[in-house]
C-alpha cells in the first residue's frame, strides 16, 4: 500500500467515526509512525509504505478510533510555543489557558519592581502554565502543586526539557493546604465542568481524560470556592489572582470574591473564541 492510498484509507475511517480534522490527522498519525514530517509524506505519496510501519499506523489508527486524543498517541502537546509531555493520566492543556499565562507574564513583568515575586500554580498537571511563564519571565520564585504524583512526575520532566526546573518547584499538595507564605500571583486552572455535564464531554475528554482534573462538583466552582477561602490569609495588599472559569461561574465567583475581599479589583479576560474566561482578582489595589 502507498502513503496515498493509506492516507485515504484512514482518513475515510476517521470520518466514518465522527472524529474531526480526519485529514490533518490521519496525515500526523501517519508521518509520526513513519517517523517522518508530513511535508514529506506529501512530497512522497506515492512511495509504498514499508511492512515495518504499517503496524505502528494500524496502531495508532486503531487508539485514536477508541477516541484516544492525537496528544496521548503522539504524547505531546503545544502549548505556548513549548512541546510538552503528556500521557494518559494528565489533562491535556488547552489553548485558551495560554491567555492566563499572557495575563501571568504581563502582571508578573508589572511587578518587577520587588523581586523576587512569589508565584503559585495549583493543579498543574502537565506544568503547562507554570513552565511556560517561568519560560518568559525571570526574578520569581514559583511553585506548583497537584494531587496527583504521575502528573507531577511530568510536570519535572517537562520542567527540565525547558530548562525552568530551577525556577518551578512542583509539590504534592491539595489546592493550598500546608501553605503558609504569602504569595503574589496565583494561578489557577481548576477542574471547572459541573459534575452533571461531564458524560456530555466529548468522548476524548470523558473517556480518557483524568475526571478529577476536569469536574469541579455541582456548580462546576468548588474547587475554585475553596480555594479563594484558603487564599485569605495568602495573599496581600496588590496580589493578584488569576483564574480559569467557565462563562457562566463569573457572577457566583465575583461574589465570593466580593466577600473574602471586599476591595478587590475584578477584570473578565475572553478567550479566543469570545467567552468569558479568565477572571483576574487585584486584591486591595
Ligand atoms: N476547558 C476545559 C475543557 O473544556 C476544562 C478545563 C477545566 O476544567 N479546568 O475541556
Amino acid at each position: 500500500m502507498n502513503i496515498s492510498e493509506k492516507l485515504i484509507h484512514v482518513q475515510k475511517s476517521f470520518r466514518s467515526e465522527g472524529i474531526p480534522d480526519s485529514e490533518l490527522e490521519a496525515s500526523i498519525l501517519i508521518a509520526t509512525a513513519i517517523q517522518e514530517t508530513r511535508s514529506t509524506l506529501y512530497a512522497n505519496l506515492y512511495e509504498e509504505i514499508p511492512q515495518k510501519y504499517i503496524k505502528a499506523i494500524d496502531e495508532f489508527v486503531q487508539r485514536r478510533l477508541k477516541r484516544e486524543p492525537l496528544a496521548y498517541i503522539l504524547r505531546n502537546r503545544e502549548f505556548y510555543g513549548l512541546q510538552l509531555e503528556v500521557s494518559r493520566g494528565v489533562f491535556i492543556p488547552r489553548p485558551e489557558t495560554e491567555l492566563l499565562v499572557d495575563i501571568a507574564i504581563a502582571r508578573i513583568r508589572n511587578m518587577a519592581s520587588r523581586p523576587p515575586i512569589r508565584v503559585v500554580e495549583l493543579g498543574t498537571g502537565s506544568g503547562a502554565i507554570s513552565i511556560a511563564v517561568a519560560s518568559n519571565v525571570s526574578g520569581i520564585t514559583s511553585l506548583a502543586t497537584d494531587i496527583s504524583d504521575f502528573a507531577l512526575g511530568i510536570a519535572k520532566k517537562n520542567a527540565m526539557t525547558h530548562g525552568v526546573s530551577d525556577s518551578v518547584k512542583f509539590l504534592r499538595r491539595n489546592l493550598l493546604a500546608c501553605f503558609s507564605d504569602s504569595i503574589d500571583v496565583l494561578i489557577a486552572n481548576l477542574p471547572y465542568i459541573k459534575s452533571s455535564r461531564v458524560p456530555d464531554l466529548a468522548p476524548e475528554i470523558y473517556l480518557h481524560e483524568p475526571i478529577e482534573a476536569l469536574d469541579g462538583g455541582e456548580d462546576g466552582c468548588s474547587l475554585i470556592i475553596q480555594m479563594l477561602e484558603q487564599a485569605k490569609q495568602l495573599l496581600r495588599e496588590g496580589s493578584t489572582i488569576l483564574l480559569e472559569m467557565d462563562p457562566e461561574q463569573f457572577t457566583i465567583i465575583g461574589v465570593h470574591t466580593r466577600k473574602l475581599w471586599p476591595a478587590a479589583h475584578l477584570t473578565r479576560h475572553i478567550d479566543l473564541a469570545g467567552h468569558d474566561r479568565i477572571l483576574e482578582i487585584t486584591i486591595n489595589p
